[in-house]
């Protein structure tokens, strides 16, 4: 039987690099972990890093390729790869690659994010093409506004052109308008196995985001008089336990994702993935985003979910999930099934 002795896991030293290493040593493997020259302490103390690669930033992976190459290295992609690699750069990765690399581009643009959404049944928030539409709450996105500093919400078209014109978007003002859906932020984590062909639901969270998460402990009258605005800025993760009646609705949404995938990439959606959104009173779930590899909403569970309790009887992270992919992939010699 092929041995996972000759392989290696490696990641960026970030978002979910602990569990992903963790899980990856828990299923026997040796691992490496690419770290900024400052920032490696986390996977030292830890000690979950048989070898830490030293570079002076994440941009400058490339420099560092040919020694993961060398060593036999699966890469496991995480939210870092794409914010400081690019989705685009991404695909120029020559090291072996876990999961499709052509479906990250398709998380990282909105248009063909929502296209993928809308062609699989999931409910989206309504889109505005024309401010004179408004005719509800509406959140204004500009693109490229990090951790949602920018974004701004209005009621109607009056209130839209009052705060477009305050607001120095930067970027060209490249903007969406999407209906606000007032309800619950509820963020699904997923795995889908090539191998087994089943479909798992890991676990939920919710974002705590800076300042949002905190407005609430503000009075009405002072957010407006200290002329507070809200930003999103992603600071952890809340866990979440899901009223089980939503459950097969959660299913049935993933395997729609997954199945639509196989429309628009050689191999489609597998490993981790997650969607985001927020669920309504009359418990519709509205998804605004999807995240087509491993979210930092799992840290939580690195012992394991609730959910994953359920169906292991051994702690199973998100990231150890990957590894244990990984590793029944090259028992079977099935290795080319799970990279892409
Ligand atoms: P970082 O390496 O922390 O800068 O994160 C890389 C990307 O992942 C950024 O775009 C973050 O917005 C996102 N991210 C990081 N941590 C979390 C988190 N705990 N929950 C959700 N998103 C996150
Ligand atoms: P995003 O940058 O798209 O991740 O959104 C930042 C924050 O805004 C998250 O906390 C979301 O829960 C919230 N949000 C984004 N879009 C909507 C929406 N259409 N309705 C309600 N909340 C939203």
């Amino acid at each position: 039987m092929p041995d996972i002795r000759g392989y290696k896991i490696a990641t960026l030293g970030s978002h979910t690099a602990l569990q992903i290493l963790k899980g990856a040593k828990d299923e026997g493997f040796s691992t490496i972990c690419v770290c900024e020259k400052n920032n490696s302490r986390p996977y030292e103390s830890y000690g979950v890093a048989d070898q830490i690669i030293k570079i002076d930033s994440f941009k400058n992976y490339f420099d560092i390729e040919q020694e993961l190459i060398d060593q036999n290295a699966i890469i496991i992609p995480h939210g870092s790869f794409v914010a400081y690699i690019g989705a685009k750069k991404v695909m120029d990765i020559k090291a072996m690659h876990y999961g499709t690399k052509g479906i990250l581009e398709w998380e990282s643009d909105r248009k063909m994010e929502r296209k993928w959404l809308i062609d699989a049944g999931v409910r989206c928030p309504k889109i505005f093409n024309n401010p004179d539409e408004i005719d509800r709450p509406v959140i204004v996105k500009f693109h490229g506004a990090r951790g949602g500093k920018g974004y701004f919400l209005a009621n109607s078209p009056q209130e839209f052109y009052q705060r477009y014109n305050e607001y120095d978007g930067g970027e060209g003002k490249s903007f969406v308008i999407q209906e606000y859906i007032v309800g619950v932020p509820i963020y699904s984590h997923y795995f889908y196995s090539r191998l087994t062909g089943e479909l798992e639901v890991m676990g939920f969270d919710k974002r705590y985001e800076s300042n949002a998460d905190s407005i609430g402990r503000v009075a009405a009258k002072d957010q407006v008089d200290v002329g507070i605005r809200t930003t999103y800025t992603i600071t952890g993760n809340v866990p979440i336990v899901l009223r089980e009646s939503l459950l097969p609705g959660i299913f049935n949404l993933g395997e729609k994702v997954v199945e639509s995938s196989k429309n628009l990439v050689d191999k489609g959606l597998f490993g981790p993935f997650c969607l985001e959104g927020v669920i309504d009173p009359d418990l519709h779930y509205y998804v605004f985003e999807i995240s087509a590899r491993i979210v930092a909403g799992t840290n939580p569970y690195i012992h394991g979910s609730p959910y994953t309790w359920l169906r292991y009887d051994e702690p199973m992270s998100t990231g150890r999930r990957i590894a244990r992919d990984i590793k029944m992939a090259i028992e079977q010699n099935k290795l080319e099934k799970v990279l892409g």
